[in-house]
């Protein structure tokens, strides 16, 4: 498997461009922490340039993803304009680059841009510090105007989702050690049964629910076996620990 880093733009003094309700910085951090948990979920090695309101400064980034020997670098930003400019786009460097760049620029793209439901801004290149330094495949995304209030509001709503897609796009292209699906993969092995009164599973039901609304699982099988009283008690927890990683229930557990 890969060695990933993903690098939230900006940070600590640095708040990147500013919207109505929303810093870039801020944005940025929460789709970094969620694609972070989904890579390794795929079984990748994940580093972040940063994982709190910090500031580093560009060749910092490029630095520590090539000094660690990162596969791949990506960085992750709100664009910034008129109230009225909108949409994705994506960029890799301007200069010569590998031809694995553009495969792996292209892989994320597409798998943005299928859902992000924003209008398709195009596949880029610039001179970015962060795209010159680095010297793995690198690739820099612009999710959305945080300076529109329809962009804003997907940056602000569906961290779940961009996260979600930007993972998609990595995996495609960098693979995975379970099969593609937006569910996850369950554990073999314990397969107690868990012991709970109904009001116990109706109330857990409801917490995988809202997991479901937020895009952590795509299909209401979860909350099915726990109704129904299918659900065993390994699986359960390994649910569990995806929610609190999301930050669903605020991590609490009911079992
Ligand atoms: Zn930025």
């Amino acid at each position: 498997m890969s060695k990933i880093f993903i690098d939230p733009g900006h940070g600590g003094h640095d708040p990147g461009a500013v919207g109505k309700r929303s810093k870039e910085k801020d944005n940025v951090l929460k789709v970094a922490n969620r694609l972070k948990v989904l890579l390794e979920s795929h079984g990748h090695i994940v580093r972040l340039s940063r994982s709190t309101d910090v500031f580093l400064s560009l060749s910092e980034r490029a630095r520590i993803a090539n000094a660690w020997g990162a596969d791949y670098f990506i960085s992750l930003h709100d664009n910034s304009a008129t109230a009225t400019a909108t949409g994705f786009e994506t960029f890799i460097h301007s200069g010569p680059v590998q031809s694995k760049t553009a495969g792996f620029q292209n892989a994320i793209h597409a798998a943005i841009i299928k859902e992000i439901g924003i209008r398709d801004r195009g596949k880029k290149r610039a001179n970015f510090a962060v795209l010159r330094e680095t010297r793995m495949p690198a690739v820099l995304i612009e999710y959305a105007f945080i300076s529109n209030v329809n962009d804003e509001s997907i940056l602000i709503n569906e961290v779940e989702k961009l996260a979600r897609l930007t993972a998609n796009g990595i995996v495609n292209y960098a693979g995975s050690n379970k099969p593609v699906t937006s569910n996850p993969v369950l554990p073999k092995g314990d397969e107690e049964q868990l012991n709970l009164t109904k009001s116990e599973r109706e109330e857990l039901a409801k917490i995988f629910k809202h997991a479901r609304e937020k895009e952590i699982f795509s299909s209401g099988e979860h909350e099915k076996s726990i109704i129904n009283g299918t659900m065993t008690l390994s699986r359960l927890q390994y649910l569990q620990t995806i929610i609190a990683g999301a930050g669903i229930n605020n991590g609490k557990r009911i079992k």
